[in-house]
């Protein structure tokens, strides 16, 4: 019975297991079900240029659909799945759907950028650009269709690892951000060094900003400093109006948000594009030209 988990060791499996243990064994047992059934589903939330309105890309947030306890959320499974060694696959799984939606987006003419958390144990993985650069090569997609988003505790846990994976993804054009900035150990120094693309400001700097002055004059000068450094800044967490206005006061680039819009499923996600862009055919085909 493979239920050892990487960290915990010997715990996982005894017979004195505890309601918790049990549940987690069960757990173990039905995630690993569901990699093989394809019960893992994305929901794609969009990334909006603020000052424009325009939708840039989109994140890929996995859920877990599954048969008996409804959709579940990744602070349900993700723990789990990095434990007990199967994040790796979850990944695979995740980047596969993602590349396909993209594809579909750009058959439909509004090709979207989709972008990917990838977890640390995920990027050790030697070949992953190669097999990143194949599986966009099969299904036509420009490396652009792809951003990685990766945290700041993988970046500063092997930097030299850390930089070598990324650098093969970057000279490939795939562009790299870096999710959750802000609640790490990483300087804005040690970042200047690094092969990326983009900051994400985490939501813990945005939501108390409308309140506080400290707070609001903390994210403009965050700003500042990762445009000095050639990198653009998106603030995840954007719930109101005033948020969304301070920020793209400061000049922040990009921001996501349940104010803009909830992840939902890619359906949904269409006909809100469609909605918000009637236009949206024809803003996709000259890209960039604006609104
Ligand atoms: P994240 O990558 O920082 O994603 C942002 C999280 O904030 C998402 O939660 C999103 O639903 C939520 N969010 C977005 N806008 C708002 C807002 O305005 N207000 C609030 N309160 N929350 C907002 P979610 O989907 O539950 O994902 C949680 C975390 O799980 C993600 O944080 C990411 O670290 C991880 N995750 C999600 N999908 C994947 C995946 O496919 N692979 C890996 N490795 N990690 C994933
Ligand atoms: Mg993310
Ligand atoms: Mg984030
Ligand atoms: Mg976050």
């Amino acid at each position: 019975y493979k239920a050892k988990s990487a960290r915990t060791g010997h715990h996982v499996y005894r017979s004195t297991d505890d309601s918790h243990g049990d549940t987690r064994l069960r757990t173990l047992e039905e995630l690993r079900n569901a990699l093989a059934e394809n019960e893992l589903v994305l929901h794609f939330q969009p990334k909006i240029e603020l000052a424009t309105g325009a939708v840039q890309g989109v994140e890929a947030l996995v859920r877990w659909q599954h048969p008996t306890r409804g959709l579940l959320y990744p602070d349900a499974f993700l723990e789990l799945a990095e434990e007990s060694g199967l994040m790796p696959g979850l990944t695979q799984v995740v980047l596969a759907q993602a590349l396909d939606q993209a594809a579909r987006w750009q058959a439909q003419g509004t090709p979207l950028s989709v972008a990917v958390n990838f977890s640390g144990s995920s990027l050790v993985d030697e070949s992953l650009p190669e097999r990143i650069a194949a599986m966009l090569l099969a299904r036509a997609l420009p490396s652009s269709a792809l951003q990685v988003e990766v945290t700041e505790d993988f970046l500063m846990a092997d930097r030299a690892r850390a930089h070598d994976i990324l650098s093969r993804l970057r000279v490939r054009g795939v562009r790299i951000a870096v999710d959750d900035f802000g609640t790490g150990y990483s300087s804005l120094a040690y970042l200047r060094d690094l092969p990326i693309d983009q900051l994400k400001l985490d939501r813990s700097f945005v939501s108390p900003m409308t309140d506080d002055p400290r707070a609001a004059a903390l994210v403009s000068s965050t700003v500042i400093l990762a445009h000095s450094l050639g990198l653009t800044m998106v603030a995840e967490g954007i719930e109101d109006a005033e948020a969304y206005a301070a920020l793209a006061r400061f000049g922040c680039d990009q921001g996501q948000g349940y104010y803009m819009s909830r992840p939902v499923p890619a359906a949904d996600f269409d006909l809100w594009l469609a909605r918000r862009h009637p236009e949206s055919q024809a803003l996709w085909r000259d890209h960039g030209a604006g609104d």
